[in-house]
């Protein structure tokens, strides 16, 4: 059955040759029982893992069943141990955290049988080494003599040719000893069994065959008994195991040793609730720097806000602005942009409100308190139900004469004003919509009035007088002739020998969408005395150094048609139709929320970045503490898994059975962490701060740390298993035990 022929085995270790055994001559049949003695450092061991196929040998040639074996492969040594060789070892090797029936079953189970169709077969044997009455017990809990006889038992049930024991009594009492030997030459007969033991007496009387070794050599062979007809060795039969089996396995795995279960549990619970509370944090002050956007541009930056002018850059006609409000999202159209972003004032004595006009029209669902304007003085006033003059002086506002006051430029205000209205009706706004914006609707007629002062506003205005260009005031009066301009005297200084009279003054007006020109000669000069009689106009003081030029002129250089205007949608999920729409009408259009000048974006972009460099920082060194925690843990399992691999086992087989074990411990303890989540949401739990957080986390966010969890498993799995097989099975063994 087995021939060694002048088989050496060396040990290299950091250079330093060391000699297990040197040519090594023996052969044996099966149905023999072999016993191996000498002293300590002979090389006994050594010369059982060779002939196991646990490690490797240099030189000779070794047969088995007549085949040479020196070119098999690591692979090749693999199917050899579970075709024909069970191992005995002197530290018994069991699964102590399995019972007695486990144990055995488990070299089945490895070799892919199928659980039920092995049950009678554990059971005899567990009953041929007398531990019937244990079979339910774990491991833990028996004597030596009773766990070298499970040993024993699992050893058997593979039904091999070979049995080999390295000293099994080795650690036994004389008594229990010589139990097992007697148990282990009954149960294995037309079998090979080679014992080594220091203690030739125990084991004389089996003995077929008697062979001691000597500093690596064997210096004696005595065959006391002559095997005559060798039986047939047969193979042990072995198929892959079953998937089925591997999860059997890895969930008994996960229970099985309730600390180990616990801390696995723990370490994935803590990995997975650092993550989450770090990204939710990001996602949270992501949102927060979000809020904080604002425009200098636009005062409305409603989603529901559209931005248009035309494609060929002419003003809209009415025609047009029909065509846009017959579309089904639009909710109602703001012909000139310039009252929406461009305010007004409108003060009585210290009360004053800061807001953009409206046409009434668009006014559609009516006033909260007093009632609709009737004519052009009459306006109704939109705002916040919250603000302050509503809340607790609304007498003071509704049916009060206010009036609108006169701009100079975007945001500096005189107290001059320009109309007075009365405010008939107010039109208030939940407080919830977080909104503070005032609107003033008003008639078409006051629309017209104020849309020159507008876009006066909103255009550069250069005049050139005695082909000087200087900022002065521009004002229109009805008493002016067309073409002329009157000016305050003063101007005459600027002028030779202060020749004013017949000067020609050029207006230049420039704004996004179109320039005017217009060439006036200055006609006349006012001075206190005369300035009522020229402008028409009271107010001397306040209109120093002003041009007045004709309202008709005035109003070609200011009144034009709308060249901007805006269109306010119902639904803003609905605003990418509404604008491919517009585009077939031939309109630009864009959404002012694109023209939010958001202060937050860069501080945002930085966030997210962070927040994914954190994020992959967080996993990978969360990853690399685990694994270490992980490994601590495992490392009690060392054993276990050599074990396996001694029964048999492959690389592919461990790591599939780990992977299933961490697999089901961090997708419970992931489950528990979701349902904490979820309790502390229902306020079962009362934790403030974690709440707020989980309202950063949704569906994607948990699904993708899910899937990072078992990706973490896996690694961990796969490096332990790597690590597990990087030496040969007797090596990993040694340095276990
Ligand atoms: P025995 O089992 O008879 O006590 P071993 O087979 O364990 O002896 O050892 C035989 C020789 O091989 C000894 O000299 C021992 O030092 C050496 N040896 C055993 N294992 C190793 C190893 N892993 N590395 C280096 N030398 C080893
Ligand atoms: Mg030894």
């Amino acid at each position: 059955m087995l021939k060694l022929k002048n088989v050496s085995k060396f040990y290299y270790n950091k250079g330093i040759i060391a000699t297990g055994f040197t040519k090594v001559n023996l052969e044996l049949k099966i149905g023999e029982f072999v016993v191996i003695t000498g002293e300590s450092g002979s090389g006994k061991s050594t010369l059982l893992n060779v002939i196991s196929g646990l490690d490797s040998y240099e030189e000779g040639e070794m047969y088995v069943n007549g085949q040479e074996t020196s070119h098999y492969s690591e692979k090749d040594f693999e199917d050899y141990r579970r075709k024909y060789i069970a191992n005995i070892f002197q530290s018994f090797n069991l699964i102590n955290s399995y019972t007695v029936y486990q144990n055995v079953e488990l070299v089945l189970l490895l070799n892919g049988y199928k659980k039920h169709e092995v049950k009678k077969k554990i059971l005899k044997i567990i009953d041929e080494v007398g531990l019937t009455k244990f079979k339910n017990t774990k491991v833990s809990k028996l004597s030596g003599g009773q766990k070298q006889r499970v040993a024993i038992a699992r050893a058997m049930v593979k039904e091999t040719p070979i049995i080999v024991a390295d000293e099994p009594t080795g650690n036994l009492d004389t008594e229990s000893a010589k139990e097992v030997i007697e148990i282990l030459k009954r149960v294995a007969k037309n079998k090979l069994v080679v014992v080594v033991t220091h203690n030739i007496e125990q084991m004389e009387q089996f003995a077929t065959r008697i062979v001691k070794m000597h500093d690596g050599r064997i210096i004696q062979n005595t065959e006391i008994k002559k095997v005559k007809n060798e039986p047939q060795a047969e193979e042990s039969k072995y198929h892959n195991i079953s998937i089925f089996n591997k999860y059997r396995l890895g969930t008994r795995n996960t229970f099985n040793i309730k600390s180990k279960f616990l801390l696995l549990f723990a370490v994935f619970f803590f990995i997975s609730a650092a993550i989450l509370a770090e990204y939710s944090s990001f996602q949270m002050s992501e949102e927060e720097t979000k809020e904080s956007g604002y425009s200098v541009g636009f005062r409305d930056l409603s989603e529901k806000r559209i931005l248009m002018n035309k494609k060929d850059r002419t003003s809209f006609t009415d025609e047009e602005y029909e065509q846009i409000k017959k579309l089904s999202n639009v909710d109602y159209v703001v012909e000139d942009d310039v009252f929406i972003d461009g305010g007004v004032s409108i003060a009585k004595g210290e009360m004053s409100f800061y807001g953009s006009m409206l046409d009434i029209n668009n006014l559609k669902e009516g006033v909260n308190y007093g009632r609709m304007p009737e004519n052009d003085d009459e306006i109704v006033l939109e705002i916040n139900e919250e603000h302050y003059y509503i809340k607790e002086r609304i007498d003071e506002v509704l049916n009060k004469t206010f009036s609108i006051q006169k701009s100079q430029g975007l945001n500096a205000w005189t107290n001059e004003s320009v109309r007075e209205i009365t405010i008939v009706g107010i039109r208030t706004y939940s407080n919830e919509e977080n909104n503070y914006e005032i609107k003033f609707y008003v008639s078409k007629n006051i629309l017209n009035e104020f849309r020159s002062e507008m876009n006066k506003n909103y255009s550069t205005l250069k005049i050139f007088m005695n082909n000087k260009y200087e900022q002065y005031t521009l004002e229109p009066s009805d008493s002016v002739p067309s073409g002329t301009a009157v000016v305050d005297d003063e101007f005459k200084y600027q002028f030779k020998n202060y020749k004013i009279k017949n000067q020609p003054l050029s207006i230049n007006v420039e704004n996004i969408y179109y320039k005017e020109q217009l060439n006036l000669s200055i006609t006349n000069t006012y001075t206190k005395s005369n300035f009522k009689k020229l402008t028409g106009k009271d107010k001397y003081d306040t209109n120093r150094y002003t041009i007045f030029i004709n309202t008709n002129d005035y109003n070609s250089l200011f009144n034009k048609p709308s060249y901007q205007s805006s269109v306010y949608v119902k639904d803003e999920k609905q605003i990418e139709e509404t604008m491919n729409q517009l585009e077939n009408l031939g309109i630009n259009p864009k959404k002012v929320t694109d023209f939010r000048v958001n202060q937050g974006e860069i501080y945002q972009r930085i966030i997210k970045i962070i927040k994914v460099v954190v994020t992959i920082v967080l996993i990978i060194v969360l990853f690399f503490i685990s694994y270490l925690i992980i490994r601590i843990i495992l490392k009690s399992r060392n054993i276990y898994y050599t074990t396996l691999r001694m029964l048999g086992a492959t690389y592919k087989n461990v790591r599939r059975i780990l992977d299933i074990e961490l697999f089901i411990n961090s997708t419970l303890s992931y489950i528990v962490l979701l349902l904490f989540i979820y309790c502390v949401k229902q306020n079962v739990i009362h934790l403030e701060y974690i709440a707020k957080l989980s309202e950063f986390l949704h569906l994607k966010e948990y699904v993708l740390m899910y899937v990072i969890l078992i990706l973490m498993s896996r690694l961990i799995s796969i490096k332990f298993a790597r690590k597990l097989f990087k030496n040969t099975a007797i090596n990993t063994y040694n340095e276990e035990v």
